[in-house]
C-alpha cells in the first residue's frame, strides 16, 4: 500500500536525516579542520595549496550555506525513504541475497553513475547564466576549506541530491553498502576541499592513485575554474581533456617544497647550536623561513564574476 505523504512518521524521518546529515557534517569536517588548521597548522604548511587568505566571514557562510543543504538532503533521504517503504528501490537488506561479491561492485557501479552524472552536470553549472544562479556559491571560497565540502545553493543542492535516488531505483544496493557510500561521500568531499594534500607520493604516484581525484585536483577546479570538473575519478577529465596542465606540476612542486623545508630545518638546527654563528645574525628565525610565499591569482575576474 502507498503510505500517504502527509504520514507524521515521515517528518520524523525528514527530523532524523537532517540531524545525522548535519552531525556527519560536523563530525568529518570539523575532525579534519581541527587537525589541520588548528593543532597542527604549520605542520603542513609545505602541503598547502592555496595560500590566499579566506575571505571574510568565509567559515561561517560555508558553514551556513552547508546547514541549509542538509535540509535538501534529508528531503532527498525522506524521499528515498518513501520510495524504499513502497516498494519502488531496489534497496535490499540481506547482504547475501545477490553474493557478497555484488556489495564492492554496486558500490563501485553506484561511484560510477555518480561520476558520470556528476562530472556533465558540473560543466553544465559552468555555463554563463547557470553558473550565477547555481554554482557561484560553492566558488565564492576561492582556497577552500573542509567546511566548504556542503557549501552549495540550494539550487545546486537540489541538482546534486537528486541522483541518489535514481541510482536506487535501477540499482540493486544493500543498506548497509548505502550507509558506507553515504559516509564516502562526506570523506571525499572534505578532503578534495581540504587545501592540503594527504596522500603519500606513493599513492599519487600509482596506477591506482592516478584514477582518484584528491586535495590538489580538487584546488585546480576551484583556482582554474574551467578545469577538473570530476567528483571521485579522474576519467572523465582525462577523456574529455579538461584535465588542469598545471595539476601533476603541482604534485612535484610540493614535493620540492618539503625538500626545501628539510634542508631549511636542518640548517636552523647546525646554526642554533654554533654560537659564532648566533652572534653574526647567521641564525634565521625558522618562522620566517617557512612563510608562505605569495601565490599569483590566476583567476580571470571575469570568469569569477560569470
Ligand atoms: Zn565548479
Ligand atoms: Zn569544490
Amino acid at each position: 500500500m502507498v503510505s500517504d505523504i502527509s504520514n507524521p512518521s515521515l517528518y520524523i524521518v525528514f527530523a532524523i536525516f537532517f540531524i545525522a546529515i548535519v552531525f556527519r557534517y560536523f563530525l568529518v569536517a570539523g575532525i579534519f579542520y581541527g587537525y589541520f588548521f588548528v593543532l597542527n597548522s604549520g605542520k603542513f604548511s609545505t602541503r598547502r595549496l592555496s595560500r590566499r587568505k579566506l575571505r571574510r566571514g568565509q567559515l561561517k557562510k560555508e558553514i551556513l550555506w552547508s546547514v541549509k543543504s542538509s535540509v535538501i538532503f534529508a528531503l532527498a533521504g525522506s524521499l528515498t525513504y518513501w520510495l524504499w517503504e513502497n516498494g519502488y528501490t531496489a534497496i535490499y537488506l540481506d547482504p547475501s541475497r545477490y553474493g557478497l561479491w555484488y556489495l564492492p561492485v554496486s558500490l563501485l557501479l553506484a561511484l560510477l553513475l555518480h561520476e558520470t552524472y556528476y562530472y556533465w552536470v558540473h560543466r553544465w553549472m559552468h555555463q554563463p547564466g547557470i553558473f550565477r544562479k547555481v554554482h557561484k556559491v560553492h566558488h565564492d571560497s576561492l582556497s577552500p576549506t573542509p567546511w566548504t565540502a556542503f557549501s552549495f545553493h540550494p539550487w545546486e543542492s537540489v541538482i546534486e541530491a537528486l541522483i541518489l535516488p535514481l541510482i536506487l531505483l535501477i540499482l540493486p544496493m544493500n543498506i548497509y553498502v548505502l550507509g558506507f557510500y553515504l559516509l564516502l561521500m562526506t570523506f571525499s568531499s572534505v578532503i578534495n576541499h581540504l587545501n592540503v594534500e594527504i596522500f603519500p607520493e606513493a599513492l599519487r604516484n600509482s596506477w591506482a592513485g592516478k584514477q582518484l581525484i584528491n586535495a590538489t585536483h580538487h584546488h585546480h577546479h576551484h583556482e582554474e575554474f574551467s578545469t577538473n570538473y570530476g567528483l571521485y575519478f579522474t576519467f572523465w577529465d582525462r577523456w574529455m581533456n579538461t584535465e588542469s596542465r598545471n595539476f601533476r606540476k603541482r604534485f612535484e612542486k610540493i614535493k620540492v617544497q618539503q625538500k626545501e623545508s628539510e634542508a631549511i630545518k636542518s640548517i636552523f638546527h647546525r646554526n642554533s647550536e654554533d654560537p659564532e654563528a648566533q652572534v653574526l645574525g647567521i641564525v634565521i628565525p625558522y618562522h620566517r623561513l617557512l612563510q608562505p610565499r605569495t601565490c599569483q591569482d590566476p583567476v580571470d575576474d571575469k570568469k569569477r564574476n560569470e
